[in-house]
């Protein structure tokens, strides 16, 4: 935050009254008398992405089978357009990033392709921070090459359960290590990893390296390419707002398109020659390789509309304004919340090259009521067990206002004890 901080109402006005982003949250739905703050979560509908599905919908109620070659965008290259459109926002080549399927089921092709155990090299390098549907598709993959979990996916420890230490990472990048996977931006403290010195050191050790990006497309810019990153994948209904199940993408870096797909489909096969329905499967040479079936194409259409709201605002900006609300938010509530009775602390690396796009904001013993009292206030947040109360301010369509105001609620729900009236069980959903 600048020298000009300070906590007053007028204060957050004046900073949105010199956002340059500040127009883009016309062009979304946001929930009547809502302030909504859980975007890393599930993001909100534009109207871009709205008019993008009416209009895969007429095209498919006008032309029926021809919206295949006749569609506007053509059904049959839709997910390569759009991959060479999202390129732009991940540092990547046009025909490295494919939209498909779902990110646990990219994650699956992707270990499939890349995890090749070779003598004793033949282990997978995680965290023990890690979103359970990785670790779980990890070791499932570990199972079908006859490994076992406990000894053939090692998990680097967190020092002190919020974040990982690179120099961790690095010296257990050992010589039984194949392949590392690890999160972009872990998805409790919302940490964000140094891709590129990975990427380096798990090179300089000849270990293959991808990353889950879930957390980070959308909020933060990447140099996939740049940095030689072998893979990396991530879904498209969090900081993209394409929708509940939005079709997710995957980039292969070019280096790697002489290599076949792990999981082969006729949707992998080359585009040109598709349909000629040869029984010998013939891979892409592009990451479309790694698509399995038909393209969802409901499920891919909002993405058109969101990348075209992501090309006017160019990622670097949306990037800059994030760091600045969650900035913003830090230290609204280093200054009023951090002290007793409130006792609220962040579990957030402060540097801004450590953070992604949401705020960990940790309370003790009474994280869980405090999450369902701000509910009640018409703050849209999200818990995440035991005691994270996770805070995402979205560049495209938080204010600075709303962000004092979520403040202001916190405040309260202490100064009043309102807590208290809400029980200590998690909803199913949370
Ligand atoms: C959201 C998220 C997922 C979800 O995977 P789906 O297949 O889309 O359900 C996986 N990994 C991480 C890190 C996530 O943040």
């Amino acid at each position: 935050m600048s020298d000009r901080f300070n906590t007053t109402e007028e204060y957050s006005l004046l900073l949105d009254s010199e956002d340059s982003l500040k127009g883009f949250r016309d062009r979304f739905y946001i929930p009547q008398g809502k302030i909504y703050m859980d975007g890393n979560s599930l993001g909100l509908l534009s109207k871009d992405a709205e008019q993008a599905l009416l209009s895969a919908l007429k095209d498919f109620k006008e032309l029926g089978i021809n919206g295949w070659m006749d569609g506007n965008p053509a059904w049959f290259t839709f997910a390569e357009q759009l991959g060479k459109k999202q390129a732009a926002f991940v540092g990547a080549r046009e025909d490295e990033v494919i939209v498909h399927s779902s990110n646990t089921v990219n994650l699956h092709n992707l270990v499939a392709t890349f995890f090749k155990p070779d003598g004793s090299r033949n282990k997978i390098l995680t965290d023990e921070l890690n979103f359970p549907s990785d670790k779980y598709a990890i070791d499932s993959q570990l199972l079908l090459h006859g490994l076992e979990p406990e000894v053939h996916n090692i998990m680097v420890n967190s020092r002190d359960g919020r974040i990982l230490e690179e120099e961790d990472i690095v010296n257990a990048m050992s010589e039984e290590v194949a392949l590392v996977i690890l999160p972009s931006v872990l998805y409790r403290s919302g940490q964000l990893l140094d891709i590129q010195y990975l990427t380096d050191q798990a090179h300089k050790r000849g270990i293959l390296i991808g990353f889950d990006c879930c957390h980070s497309v959308g909020a933060v810019d990447h140099k996939f390419s740049e940095w030689g990153v072998d893979f990396a994948f991530w879904c498209n209904y969090k900081y993209m707002n394409s929708g509940p199940g939005a079709t997710a993408s995957l980039y292969v870096n070019r280096k790697h398109f002489d290599k076949a797909p792990g999981l082969w489909g006729w949707w992998g096969y080359n585009k040109s020659r598709q349909f000629d329905m040869d029984l010998r499967f013939q891979s892409a040479p592009d990451a479309g390789a790694w698509q399995i079936g038909t393209v969802h194409l409901f499920s891919t259409a909002p993405l058109d509309g969101s990348l075209k709201i992501f090309a006017e605002a160019g990622i670097d900006r949306i990037r800059e304004k994030s760091l600045s609300q969650t900035g913003y938010l830090m230290s609204l509530i280093d200054s009023l919340l951090s002290k007793e009775p409130y006792s609220f602390s962040i579990g957030t690396p402060r540097q801004a090259g450590r953070r992604g796009g949401h705020v960990a904001l940790e309370h003790d013993t009474e994280a869980i009521r405090i999450n369902s009292a701000l509910k009640k206030r018409g703050v849209i947040p999200d818990f995440r067990f035991p005691n994270v109360i996770r805070l995402a301010p979205i560049a495209l369509y938080t204010s600075y206002h709303e962000i004092w105001q979520v403040v202001g609620h916190l405040k309260e729900i202490i100064d009043k004890k309102e807590y208290e009236e809400f029980s200590l069980t998690r909803e199913t959903v949370s």
